[in-house]
């Protein structure tokens, strides 16, 4: 049945049975692949020899039931719409272009904009493109009172991790409460409000399904990776579940590897990677059906031009890449503010018909703008509403946002010119009074420390698109609970910020 207040959270549990819980906990995740590389002081060792637990929420943190549902429901008209936004080449050009978009202004954009530019100019297009999306929420507490609302915190169409690890944490949990029922320590604390999760099979099927419909059943999947990347598991479960499930193997490259392996067929443009030594029956280079990338959704990821080179030959290729780069653009922060404007709205979202009494699409919005809009009349607003704002460039991974007290002071040193690159948006405010005990691995802080939290939702989806019939093959596929301490204002688990959670739904 659904209430709607909150339950009391954490549950009171002793001192002992915490304790008899974290190392449940830990010795669960360690032993189901919950778990990351440990950090190193230069790279990493080329075979692994030891792994740390991934930070976790030691219960899971409720939910709303009704909220829950919704952002599931909702996952659908996302994948569709940043479909049809990845292949609208004026918007995307007007939006995010290097000629009159935050390209100008923003040089990472600028460079993968002119990826695009240039082969569109040698005639190349992508025949099909995929995206493993995933769409992230808070609980917006409105002003007026009243239940909780459902807010887009962002979308992701590169790189969106923790696929994986969500699936694995909401088993870490099924399993606490099977071992231990959680010592009755709350009514709600039962199977069926714990939502089943099977995130890798979903994240799967849709790189299997692009495998699938570039038609060379002995082609192999391409996951390009960063150097040093300790959330190795989070994409070796995808790998595993690829050749287990569907019978399609994988190898991991980084782009400095690509540099030298990568080989275009000439006329048919077809990828094929030279991995001499390293593949059956003595053949000296093997065909890329699909090009997952894990890496390139940061400038970090390009230090030099060779790197974007490698990424423009990737693109150039017949495979279907996942994104494409006009696909990583459409998931650009500047894309999502101005979806928010009437005209682009009518167009991605809905028709005019039904815009007037709201799409649920678009209730989960926050409001936006940008700073270089109508004169000085954006980063006026900004001033003036700074305490209930925060800045956005157009960066992905965390840690590159300006918050609340520090907007005046960034304000006061950005150039004029680079307004256009920068969102304002309206913070969502989260409900007070949850906590939760969360569980870290080294740095000092060992065992579980209860503090007060917030926590993010993400729903994972994936959308097949860009035939000859246009037609979008989409679908949601499972979610992500990432808890954070209440007075952390971001949310990134690699960045250190945040623990994996799931959801216990009320
Ligand atoms: P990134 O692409 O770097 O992950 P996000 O837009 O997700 O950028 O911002 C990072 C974090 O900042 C989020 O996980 C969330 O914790 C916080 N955040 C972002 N936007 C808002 C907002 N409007 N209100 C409150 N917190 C926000
Ligand atoms: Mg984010
Ligand atoms: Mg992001």
């Amino acid at each position: 049945m659904a209430s709607s207040a909150p339950p009391q959270w954490p549950p009171e549990v002793t001192d002992e049975q915490r304790e008899a819980l974290t190392l449940l906990a830990t010795t669960y995740a360690l032993s189901h692949g919950l778990v990351y590389l440990p950090p190193t002081d230069g790279a990493q060792p080329p075979a692994p020899t030891a792994v740390i637990h991934a930070p976790l929420a030691l219960f899971p943190s409720p939910f709303p039931r009704r909220q829950f549902e919704l952002a599931r429901s909702l996952q659908s008209h996302y994948n569709g719409m940043y479909a049809r936004i990845a292949m609208a080449e004026d918007f995307l050009d007007a939006v995010m272009g290097a000629e009159v978009g935050v390209g100008r202004v923003d040089e990472f954009t600028g460079q993968l904009w002119k990826i695009w530019k240039r082969l569109r100019s040698e005639g190349i297009t992508q025949l099909r493109h995929l995206g493993l999306f995933r769409s992230d929420y808070l609980l917006h507490t409105p002003e007026e009172g009243g239940a909780p609302q459902l807010k887009q915190v962002e979308f992701n169409t590169i790189s969106s991790s923790f696929g994986a690890l969500s699936q694995n944490v909401a088993q870490l949990h099924r399993h606490l409460l099977a071992k231990t029922e959680y010592y009755n320590s709350s009514p709600v604390l039962k199977l069926e409000n714990m939502p089943p999760n099977d995130t890798i099979a979903g994240l799967a099927e849709g790189l299997a399904a692009a495998h699938k419909e570039y038609g060379s059943p002995s082609a192999w999947i391409l996951f390009v990776v960063q150097n040093g990347e300790r959330n190795v598991f989070d994409q070796r479960w995808l790998e595993y579940e690829l050749l287990e499930k569907h019978s399609i193997r994988v190898v991991r490259q980084t782009f400095e590897q690509l540099a030298v392996s990568a080989q275009v067929v000439p006329t048919s443009r077809i990828l094929r990677l030279k991995l001499p030594g390293q593949l059956p029956r003595g053949a000296e280079s093997v065909e890329i059906s699909t090009v997952y990338f894990r890496a390139g959704y940061t400038p970090n990821d390009y230090p030099t031009p060779a790197h974007y080179e490698t990424r423009y030959l990737l693109e150039s290729t017949v495979a279907t890449k996942c994104p494409s780069v006009q696909l990583q653009l459409a998931g650009g922060k500047k894309v999502q503010q101005v979806l928010t404007q009437h005209i682009h709205y009518e167009r991605f979202v809905c028709p005019p018909a039904r815009a007037a009494s709201g799409h649920p699409v678009c209730q989960s919005w926050m409001g936006m703008w940008g700073l270089d809009e109508n004169g000085d009349q954006g980063v006026q607003k900004a001033r003036q509403q700074a305490q209930n704002l925060v800045l956005k460039p157009q960066r992905e991974g965390g840690g590159n946002n300006v918050y609340k007290g520090d907007i005046p002071a960034f304000l006061d040193t950005l150039p004029r010119e680079e307004r256009e690159a920068w969102i304002a948006m309206e913070l969502i405010r989260t409900p007070e009074g949850l906590g939760n005990y969360l569980v870290r691995a080294g740095g000092g802080t060992e065992g579980a420390v209860k503090t007060e939290v917030v926590s993010e939702l993400g729903i994972f989806g994936w959308a097949l698109f860009g035939g000859s019939d246009r037609a979008i093959l989409e679908k949601e596929v499972g979610w992500l609970l990432r808890t954070k301490g209440k007075d952390s204002n971001e949310g990134g688990i690699a960045a250190g910020f945040s623990v994996l959670d799931s959801v216990v739904l009320y």
